[in-house]
């Protein structure tokens, strides 16, 4: 019989890291479950062209192997009873109640995965945290597991590293794959089954605590990257410095690097903005508050950036947006995903809303009902969705580029500046835009980074 894998949450992690597993292994029977008969439904459905997720590449791997090595349900106990190892892919978010409120994670999910698993799991069964989760996490799964179940439970942390928009070649070439426990039969199963398709020296083998601590701490660390550059891009406009010459400079020091230095609104996302907060918490909890501080400016200066993009924008439109018309282009927190979750467009679209503007909201993927239940608005008027990009520009006052979709780098500015209400302004808040061409048609553009001091 093949060797059985239940996955516990069907979302973007248990969903696209299932699939790319079940192509590289097609010997295993891998069973992804969820309590969301929707999500579930449409991962089964072979002809829907739209998966629960987008992630480029995904649809074509998900043919491949449903029904054949992958099988979605809503069965978790079935799946659970019958599986060699269960992997948790639920979602952690920032707990909102209670102690801990709006820093720690809200460890719910984990607990009823880890009490279904404690009643249904037979023989020996391999579990594996693949959420983000806080350091000492598996001493909680340990203690259900001690008290409501008698079998043979090992736990491992193997925390997942890719990230939306490049999930797939994340997921089939990733850096490194992080394997923490402390059973050596156990760690050795797992490892062999990432074998299939990871190079051994790319398996890093650590204790539990290590393993659960270095996907924060990971996240950690880039997110601080994203604020640092974006505080250097406010300097740069200040000063007549550019940050594109001066991100290259600084990445071409290999002890940099050149990822994550584009400036930006800000990070967003699900994790960066939880896991920071989840970071801060646990610095408190072990008696270090100069460390949560310190972490915790991280994020601060992630919401200045937001808020410094609407103030600005609001400052060059002479300072009221009331009943001004304006196109927002991009809504998903990156390009190639349709994930708006913490994405910087919510608060910076809301900043707009309460000045009274009237925006009109292109994404190629975000869907309307997602961005809907982002943003609270009065008047239905005031925000509108609108597919056809060429006719939303009509009577526009500004536009704002938030996500760098390909699709906006290849308008033609030259018709578009001719559709908008003179003086027009254009807001490239990622800096992808060519500002020799746009400037030529007569647009007032402000890109991030750009001194305007000669
Ligand atoms: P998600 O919200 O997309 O999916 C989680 C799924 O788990 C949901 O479909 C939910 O219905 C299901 N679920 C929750 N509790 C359940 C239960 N008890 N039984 C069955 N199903 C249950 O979340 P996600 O983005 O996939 O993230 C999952 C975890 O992975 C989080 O801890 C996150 O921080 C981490 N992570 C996310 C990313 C990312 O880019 N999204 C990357 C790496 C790690």
């Amino acid at each position: 019989m093949s060797y059985r894998i239940c996955c516990i949450g069907a979302g973007y992690v248990g969903g696209s890291s299932m699939i790319v597993m079940a192509d590289s292994c097609p010997g295993l029977q891998i069973n992804v479950v969820d309590h969301d008969k929707q999500r579930i439904d449409s991962w089964n459905n072979l002809m829907a062209k739209d998966l629960p997720i987008y992630e480029p590449g995904l649809d074509e791997i998900h043919k491949r192997v449903l029904g054949k090595s992958l099988f979605f349900s809503t069965d978790v106990e079935l799946y659970i009873k019958n599986a060699d190892m269960v992997l948790i892919t639920v979602n952690t978010p920032t707990k909102v109640n209670g102690h801990g409120a709006g820093e720690a994670a809200d460890l719910t999910n984990i607990e009823l995965a880890a009490r279904t698993i404690a009643e249904f799991a037979r023989g020996t069964t391999i579990v594996v945290e693949r959420s983000t989760i806080p350091v000492r996490t598996a001493d909680v799964l340990k203690g259900i597991f001690r008290k409501n179940s008698s079998e043979n439970i090992h736990i491992l942390s193997n925390p997942e590293f890719m990230a939306e928009g490049s999930a797939v070649q994340d997921l089939i070439a990733p850096d490194r794959v992080l394997i923490g426990g402390d059973d050596q039969r156990a760690i050795d199963e797992l490892a062999g089954i990432y074998q299939h398709w990871v190079p051994s020296e790319r398996i890093l083998r650590t204790n539990l605590w290590s393993a659960e601590l270095a996907k924060l701490t990971a996240n950690a660390f880039l997110a601080q990257r994203i604020s640092s550059v974006n505080t250097i891009a406010a300097l740069c406009e200040s000063s007549g410095a550019h940050i594109d010459e001066v991100t290259q400079a600084i990445g071409a020091d290999h002890r940099i690097g050149h990822n994550f230095l584009r400036a930006g609104p800000g990070f967003g996302g699900s994790c960066f903005r939880k896991d920071l907060l989840n970071l801060v918490y646990l610095c408190h909890y072990f008696g270090l508050p100069d460390v949560a501080n310190y972490w915790r400016s991280v994020l601060t200066i992630n919401d200045w950036s937001r808020a410094r993009i609407s103030e600005l924008i609001i400052k060059k439109l002479f300072s009221t947006l009331c009943g001004k018309k304006i196109v927002i282009l991009g809504f998903t927190f990156k390009p190639h995903t349709n994930d708006i979750r913490e994405s910087p467009a919510i608060n910076i679209c809301q900043d707009f809303l309460d000045e009274g503007a009237m925006l009109s909201i292109h994404d190629p993927m975000a869907t309307i009902e997602s961005i809907h239940q982002a943003l609270s608005w009065q008047s239905p008027s005031s925000v509108t969705f609108n597919q056809d990009l060429i006719s939303s520009f009509r009577e526009a006052d500004a536009a704002v580029l938030l996500t760098e979709w390909p699709i906006y780098l290849k308008l033609d500015w030259k018709l578009l500046s001719s559709y908008m209400r003179s003086p027009a302004w254009f807001f490239d808040t990622r800096n992808v835009l060519n500002r020799a061409e746009l400037e030529n048609y007569g647009l007032n553009l402000w890109s991030i980074g750009f001194g305007g001091i000669h």
